[in-house]
């Protein structure tokens, strides 16, 4: 049976990078299998500790999930902090992971800087409470851009090393299931939870810099485009979006060394639902100016619904808040029942 898992962060805005790389693969999800989408609110504290409008992007999230398409009838929505069996299961496998796992993570080395010594311990160790997001309801398949590759590794790594280590205990209980792992095939109880990653957008680039990643926390509003922005400053961003002299070329193989043109190519694909080569098919031999204004208009069609949605939910915030609650409801019965067994596996005093 596949369960699918994922989750953002209330870090901003949410922008296209998102959407593209994850929101419109959860609400395609949902109607195949069973689904679980959070907003991960305890991951937001790594970036910052202390933060006014928390609860206020934390609602906003959960309504760019509604606004998006995503169903409360179909998927669980909650937001994490609301479960706290993720902060308990993050102190295991904290206990089962190693510090050179979390040490050599590039999105740890990306966000502290050069001064690691005094980055929190929490972004350090921000892949084991992903793992126990994932694990806690023994998801299979978890939607993410490209940028989380690495802590799905990571995740597997931890389900493996805990199998391993209580294999004989998860034996004993007969809870085990069945898995192939390499080209063993072993019981174990977490699952080798599977990263669902592509089409033509798994890692949208900021506008400005066709090297870095499109971010919530880029200080550039120039940078990305927000599912917020209206039609004119989509328009104007995507204007203004750094491109190389060169004309369109007609394949996609003449994509690869100029990064700003592949970005906004594959932009127009995963809106469109084509591939880079179509648009190529369409585009190519023609320059930037007038392409731009053509995956502009294209970006507003698709996004300018989503926007009104947006709005229009957020304008209720009890509404928001009663799908929180009663996701959150069903996400902590599931949640329970797993910590239940892992209590047992690991042998903590149940009495
Ligand atoms: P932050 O800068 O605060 O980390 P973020 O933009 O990376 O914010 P997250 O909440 O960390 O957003 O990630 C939410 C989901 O969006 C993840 O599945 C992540 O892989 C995906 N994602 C983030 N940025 C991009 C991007 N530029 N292209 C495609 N997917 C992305
Ligand atoms: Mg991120």
């Amino acid at each position: 049976k596949q369960l699918v898992f994922s989750g953002v962060q209330p870090t901003g805005n949410l922008h296209l990078g998102n959407y593209l790389g994850a929101l419109q693969k959860f609400v395609a999800l949902q109607d195949v299998h069973e689904c679980i989408y959070c907003v991960v609110d305890l991951h937001s504290l790594t970036a910052t500790l202390v933060h006014e409008d928390l609860a206020t992007q934390t609602r906003g999230i959960a309504a760019a999930y509604l606004a998006s398409g995503l169903d409360p009838k179909k998927s669980i929505i909650f937001n994490q902090s609301r479960v706290p069996q993720h902060a308990e299961l993050a102190w295991i496998f904290n206990c089962v992971a190693r510090i050179g796992w979390m040490n050599r993570m590039t999105q740890f080395k990306d966000k502290a800087g050069k001064d690691r010594e005094n980055a929190s311990l929490g972004l350090l160790a921000y892949p084991s409470l992903m793992a126990a997001d994932i694990l806690l309801y023994r998801a299979t398949h978890v939607p993410v851009g490209d940028d989380q590759k690495q802590h799905l590794e990571l995740t597997r790594d931890i389900a493996q090393k805990f199998n391993n280590d209580f294999s004989a205990k998860i034996a004993e209980l007969g809870i085990g299931v069945d898995m192939q792992v390499g080209d063993e095939k072993v019981s174990g109880f977490f699952p080798m939870a599977e990263p669902l990653i592509d089409g033509p957008a798994t890692r949208v680039m900021s506008l400005r810099d066709g090297t870095k990643k499109m971010s919530k926390s880029d200080p550039s509003d120039l940078s990305r485009i927000n599912l917020s922005d209206d039609a004119d400053t989509i328009a104007k961003k995507i204007r203004k979006a750094k491109t190389d002299p060169l004309p369109l070329p007609d394949n996609a193989d003449e994509l690869k060394d100029r990064p700003e043109a592949q970005n906004l190519v594959g932009i127009y694909a995963a809106l469109s639902g084509q591939t880079s080569a179509d648009i190529l098919k369409e585009f190519g031999g023609r320059q930037f100016s007038d392409f731009k204004p053509v995956l502009a208009d294209l970006a507003v069609t698709k996004l300018g619904p989503i926007n009104g949605e947006m709005r229009r939910i957020s304008a209720d915030p009890a509404y928001v808040d009663s799908v929180l609650r009663d996701g959150g409801e069903r996400a902590g019965a599931k949640a329970e029942e797993t910590m239940k067994m892992v209590h047992e596996i690991v042998g903590l005093l149940n009495n």
